[in-house]
């Protein structure tokens, strides 16, 4: 609990001293919060002992205690309202710097990372973690560190006018405290467990809402929701059990407060009857008996969601202090765009995916990937752009070790298109320009004309202002591709890696892809998954992949002479490409 405290107090850095403040203007909220049950109470006894002694009462008093009173309430919320404003805005900065945090960290780890971590659990520690520590965590550090600096000062007030009262009090707040540790105790120990409940839902619900066109096609909506039906009944079976286990403690701690006033009220009455007390002081205590622990009361609740403010900055610190893939790497400007694998040895987990891959791409020239399904294709790609590190071996690009540069220097100078186009829920605007975010108006659209997607924005009723869709789903697969490549021209890297569209698209589409890509292309080095003949015929060099290896590498005019696998797939793709053709021409039997 202290060790949470002191965290949050850390985490606050620059704004300490805010904080700092807003526990002085809460001090005093709670102490005008008091002081009105004082007033009254005592104005009360002033009364009643003038009706029994027969003494004359000043009827002023009770009009300046209603005064008195007025003024007090309207103090308490001065100071509450002050206290918030100094403190309550600071998590709400704070925490929206961390999530842009986490979102600079998360482009600065392996891809594999992602493998490992589910998503429920990123987003959980984005949304729910950070948002509790948004909402509560200023609120529970006051409510901790203010409730026992009020009881403090009241318990020192009381040591003054009367010492028995005052260990009375200590005593209670004694034993409520042992309780709280209880309370504290249990929540650090289920924080993770309820964490863990709602990343699970989360992931569960991405998965079921993600998987609904699949769901729909297959109709097989009762077997799909069943995960997420499991994980809901979890997660409602965990939080239930983990509350329920609260409430004893809970219970244990405002009984101690409770009796502990109980004890107050009779030690009141003791000495005011003995005489050892005024009637007036007496009746003041009896009413303040049982306002004395307000300020501690709902620390259990502070010290059950401290350990889930615990929990959730734990997982904050590790999603900042990733392993990032490129520590220690330095922004080198790239002098040339030559790629180089020189016996690179790399598996996404412990099966060896590539073996002693080795090749040379000089800048400004064309590759073509080929090979069968599940090659390796697309990890060498991956692996160019550094989204995983090799196992063995080196991958140089400009003759700098990929592994020298920090992920942001090496992918300025690479566009990747890939068939699967993710475009973000924004405008068709903000999506181009996510290639280059200082473009201009006017180089939007002329990328935009080069990669043949202007006339279709145009003729869409809000034209560049169209909202796309979660992953561009407004848009058919021709068009988000089109979007891409736009999207990569005005970006203008110099290396271009490429997966080839293949059946999915159709011919008018296939056709202005083609020449889509071949505005992007021209003067780039490119390397390409190439599935088009066309492409693999004029690429400068052909690498052909099998099982991870590669087994041929050459032009297309060396290679086609050579039996083995390229001779294979070329006779392959010649068929697909004849059947595709009659397909998309109804049934003219023209090869291309
Ligand atoms: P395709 O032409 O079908 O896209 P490819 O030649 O591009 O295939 P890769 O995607 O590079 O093949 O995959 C090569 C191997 O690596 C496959 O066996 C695949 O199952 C495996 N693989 C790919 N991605 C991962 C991953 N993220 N984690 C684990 N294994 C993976």
């Amino acid at each position: 609990m202290f060790k949470t405290i002191k965290r949050i107090i850390e985490w606050c850095g620059t704004f300490k001293k805010r904080l700092y403040i807003g526990f002085i203007f809460s001090f005093f909220a709670s102490w005008f919060a008091a002081m009105p049950t004082m007033v009254a109470a005592y104005t009360i006894g002033l009364l009643v002992d003038s009706q029994m002694n027969g003494t004359a009462f000043d009827r002023k008093w009770i009009w300046l205690s209603f005064v008195l009173i007025a003024l007090l309430v309207l103090f308490r919320f001065l100071f509450d309202y002050l206290r918030a404003k100094f403190q309550e805005t600071i998590s709400y900065e704070l925490v929206a710097r961390d999530r842009l945090a986490i979102g600079e960290a998360l482009k600065r780890v392996s891809l594999g990372y992602f493998q490992q971590v589910n998503t429920g659990n990123i987003l959980n520690s984005i949304t729910t973690g950070l948002h509790t520590l948004e909402n509560m965590g200023m609120r529970m550090v006051d409510d901790f560190v203010g409730g026992y600096l009020n009881f403090l000062c009241v318990f020192l007030f009381l040591l003054f006018v009367g010492p028995v009262v005052s260990l009375i009090a200590l005593g209670g707040a004694t034993l409520s405290f042992c309780f709280l540790l209880l309370v504290s105790k249990y929540s650090k120990r289920n924080a993770p467990v309820s964490a863990k409940a709602t990343e699970d839902l989360t992931a569960a619900t991405l998965e079921y809402v993600r998987g609904l066109p699949v769901v729909k096609s297959f109709g097989q909506g009762g077997a799909s929701i069943a995960a997420m039906r499991n994980a809901c009944k979890d997660s409602k079976d965990i939080h239930m059990k983990i509350e329920w286990g609260y409430i004893p403690s809970n219970c244990l701690h405002l009984f101690a407060l409770k009796l502990a006033s109980v004890a107050l009220a009779a030690a009141s009455c003791y000495f005011g009857l003995t005489g050892e007390m005024s009637f007036s002081m007496m009746l003041a205590f009896l009413f303040f008996s049982f306002s004395i622990f307000a300020s501690l009361e709902p620390i259990s609740d502070s010290a059950h969601i401290l350990g889930v403010i615990d929990n959730a900055m734990d997982q904050l610190e590790e999603l900042k202090v990733n392993n990032f893939i490129d520590r220690g790497g330095k922004d080198v400007p790239l002098h040339n765009h030559d790629i180089e694998f020189r016996n690179v040895d790399f598996g996404y987990d412990e099966r060896t995916i590539l073996h002693d891959v080795s090749f040379h791409i000089p800048e400004k020239t064309m590759t073509a990937i080929v090979g069968p399904s599940g090659s390796g294709k697309s990890t060498i790609c991956n692996l160019i752009a550094r989204f995983y590190d090799v196992q063995n071996g080196s991958i140089l690009v400009g003759g700098h070790d990929v592994r020298e540069m920090t992920c942001d220097s090496l992918l300025q100078n690479i566009s990747m298109v890939f068939q699967n186009v993710y475009l973000f829920n924004d405008t068709i605007r903000n999506n181009i320009r996510f290639g280059n975010p200082e473009a201009t108006e006017d180089e939007i659209i002329v990328a935009a004309k080069a990669a043949r997607c202007h006339d279709f924005i145009m003729a869409l009723p809000n034209g560049y202002d169209t909202v796309v869709g979660e992953g561009g789903g407004t848009l058919s697969g021709g068009e988000k591709q089109r979007i891409s490549i736009a999207r990569a021209i005005l970006k203008n890297a110099p290396i271009i890696i490429l997966d080839e569209a293949t059946a999915s698209i159709d011919p008018e589409n296939e056709h202005l892809i083609q020449q889509a890509l071949t505005k992007l292309t021209a003067g780039k080095t490119v390397i390409a998954i190439a599935h088009r003949l066309a492409t693999i015929e004029h690429a400068d060099q052909i690498l052909v992949v099998d099982n991870g290896h590669i087994v041929q590498k050459g032009t297309h005019s060396e290679l086609i002479t050579q039996r083995g696998l390229y001779q294979r797939f070329i006779s392959i793709r010649e068929e697909a490409e004849l059947w595709d053709f009659r397909d998309g021409m109804s049934g003219r039997n023209v090869r291309r």
